[in-house]
């Protein structure tokens, strides 16, 4: 037998980018786990369970392993087995009669790409839509609220590292559960506690532990814009508000202290939900605190307050003056502080079409803009689990019109609709640069087996279709080398290039911040306009931190967060084999609702069947059904996003999926 370990990293959608050492016995992964001593920032020599069982979804029966035509109707599942030389010629053929008849833009290609990094995400694959005046897509299904408010408010200033969370006197997570993603910020948080650091948590449901906790804030869905103006409003009347700072380093002030003094606390902690008490608390402690640290997640985002309300949290450190020092800040998503300059690689700003939001697929399809939707390119997405109106998406993609492909690694909920499905490598079978959000590092992936099947990166994919087509550029003749030496040259970490040798190697490289870690205004600054941080963010529109709630006539909110089952649906093929929706004892007991009862939650998008948790951790009002269920997991096979509304967020588009209201009923 043979045995071998190789070095490789995880890209998967999260914050943390580990190093992984992949133990292959005869061609076939035996073992995934941390590389140990890697001397990757963030790893410290221990992984997560859904990596560490990564493998199942190599190997499992619904991997996809030979390119596919549908036999069958729309989401039978019925296909039979092509060529790749068959399907290239197919996909060319039936894009390129679209693209005569109705125009380029008839065509969408459908991606998000949250585990993929610069070779399998808007790289060869844009170059070929481009070439072929497809309609552009607005990726704002996750991220895109918090990401505009960063540009404009910092101009997305690098974040506190992770190991520096161990400095800092006092810790607030707005919006993020690092136990389901993250999870190597536990460890700091553990270490800041036990140097006597006062932790806070604002949440709608209890996720850590309470002795790692000081003070939990489980604020209604929503009513994170009252909240954090509240607690604006009060520093400004109790003085606390670092006017020198805000002098120096800021502009905008006034319109939000303005908002914020429509929110006295007591008013908005009864908005939000929460003990008035407790949010002084946590006003007062995390104010005199001398290193005072922000972690922002994307939880307060999903709501159509969602931006307004990213932009009042993550004001806060401004308008406390809390830079300067170690421990210090804020982190939010550290990507910005990396990039790849693919300007000399292809002009990306001659692809001038139509843009078309993710969010909104389920009314692209349903109510056909001009011209209409007629050929739709899945990859790196599974639209029917993860994006909001799953009937709506349902509907459009049974459409007879609609010629629909989907690349993927497994037959997904939305596979099931293609009409031609195309089988895609893992990050195990294939080469990958990711550029982290959370770690300070690019990781880099070798493949560690031969890809499954004829399984085929999407470099591979879309430089055949190209060729197939008839286009010339030059791209589309590269090999997986040629791209990643491209890239390698094109990326920028902190403004510097990198060295090749250890993103060859399928290991990472870090940054160089002259020092350790980035410091906030002592080696790293706004990038905005005069280097000032914009406390009023243009992103925010005509009414900056304007609150509107919601209104319906269901009771519930409901909430679907990511868990530690899957990342986004990737894994829910066999790691969320039941769906539960949980709810809190003050709700389920009215309803006659114990654990492990079958319920159905339902409103006017649809219903979701499914067996009932209860659990005083979700607050009362609140309805919790995880993130990237597949539909095979619920009784009906419909999931969160059934019950998900499809209107958008004022900043940047956003998904508002925290907008659904719903009721729950058991079923006899
Ligand atoms: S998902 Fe996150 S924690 Fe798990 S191995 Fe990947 S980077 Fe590490």
């Amino acid at each position: 037998m043979s045995s071998e370990t190789l070095s490789t990293s995880c890209v998967l959608d999260c914050p943390d980018t580990c190093s992984l050492e992949v133990t292959v016995e005869d061609g076939v992964i035996a073992k995934i786990d941390a590389a140990f001593d890697s001397g990757n920032p963030v790893t410290n020599d221990f992984i997560c369970s859904k990596v560490r069982h990564f493998a199942k979804r190599v190997y499992h029966e619904d991997r996809l392993l030979h390119p596919m035509r549908r036999v069958g109707a729309k989401g039978s599942g019925a296909f039979t087995p092509i060529s790749w030389d068959e399907a290239i010629e197919e996909v060319a053929s039936r894009l390129g009669a679209i693209r005569d008849e109705h125009g380029g833009e008839a065509i969408l290609p459908y991606y998000y790409g949250g585990s993929n990094g610069f070779m399998t995400d808007e790289f060869v694959d844009s170059i070929f839509f481009a070439r072929l005046g497809a309609s552009r897509l607005g990726k704002t299904i996750c991220a895109a609220p918090t990401s505009a408010v960063a540009e404009d408010m910092y101009g997305k200033m690098a974040g506190v590292a992770f190991p520096d969370y161990v400095e800092a006197d006092a810790i607030l997570i707005w919006g993020a559960n690092p136990k389901a993603s993250n999870i190597h910020l536990i460890p700091y948080l553990r270490e800041a506690k036990s140097r006597g650091a006062f932790i806070a948590v604002v949440d709608p449901v209890r996720q850590l532990s309470k002795d790692l906790v000081d003070l939990h804030l489980p604020v209604f869905p929503g009513a994170d814009l009252p909240l954090a103006l509240g607690m604006i409003d009060h520093w400004s009347k109790e003085g606390k508000l670092d006017r020198d700072f805000i002098e120096q380093h800021a502009l905008g002030l006034e319109p939000l202290l303005k908002a914020a003094s429509s929110w006295p606390l007591e008013k908005a902690a009864a908005e939000a939900g929460v003990d008035e008490v407790k949010l002084r608390e946590l006003a007062d402690r995390f104010a005199s605190a001398s290193r005072a640290l922000l972690r922002c997640g994307w939880g307060l985002e999903r709501n159509q307050n969602g931006g307004q309300a990213v932009a009042a949290v993550m004001a806060i450190p401004a308008l406390l003056g809390k830079f300067g020092q170690r421990g210090s800040g804020f982190t939010l998503s550290n990507s910005g502080a990396g990039r790849m300059d693919d300007s000399q690689i292809w002009d990306r700003a001659s692809w001038q079409t139509r843009v078309i939001n993710m969010t909104e697929l389920s009314v692209v399809l349903n109510t056909p803009p001009d011209p209409p939707i007629r050929g739709l390119f899945v990859f790196n997405c599974n639209p029917v689990a993860t994006v909001p109106d799953q009937n709506g998406i349902i509907q459009g993609l049974s459409r007879d019109d609609l010629f629909t492909v989907v690349s993927e690694q497994v037959m997904t909920d939305t596979a099931r609709y293609a009409d031609i499905v195309l089988p895609a490598t893992t990050f195990l079978e294939h080469r990958e640069l990711k550029l982290s959000y959370g770690n300070y590092v690019v990781g880099a992936t070798e493949p560690v087996i031969e890809p499954r099947g004829e399984a085929r990166t999407n470099i591979a994919l879309f430089s055949a279709l190209g060729r197939a087509m008839g286009f010339t550029d030059e791209a589309f003749r590269w090999s997986e080398d040629d791209a990643r030496e491209k890239i390698i040259a094109a990326i920028r970490l902190n403004g510097k290039p990198v060295s090749a040798e250890p993103l060859r190697a399928g290991k990472f490289h870090g940054y160089d911040f002259d020092g350790p870690a980035p410091i906030q205004f002592e080696n790293v600054f706004p990038a905005t306009p005069g280097g000032k941080i914009q406390l009023t963010p243009e992103c925010l529109g005509e009414r900056p931190y304007h609150y509107d709630p919601v209104r319906s006539e269901f009771p519930l909110a409901l909430i679907s967060p990511a868990t530690s089952k899957t990342v986004s649906s990737t894994l829910g093929e066999f790691n969320l084999p039941e769906l539960r929706a949980t709810l809190h004892p003050g709700d389920a007991e009215p309803r006659g609702i114990k654990s492990g009862d079958r319920v159905r939650v339902f409103n006017e998008l649809g219903e979701v069947m499914c067996h009932a948790r209860v659990d005083e951790r979700v607050r009362a009002g609140v309805v919790h059904i995880p993130k990237g269920a597949w539909m095979k997991s619920s009784l009906n096979q419909r999931v969160s996003t059934a019950l998900t509304p499809t209107h958008v967020n004022v900043v940047a588009g956003g998904a508002c999926f925290n907008d659904a209201r719903v009721e729950v009923e058991r079923l006899g």
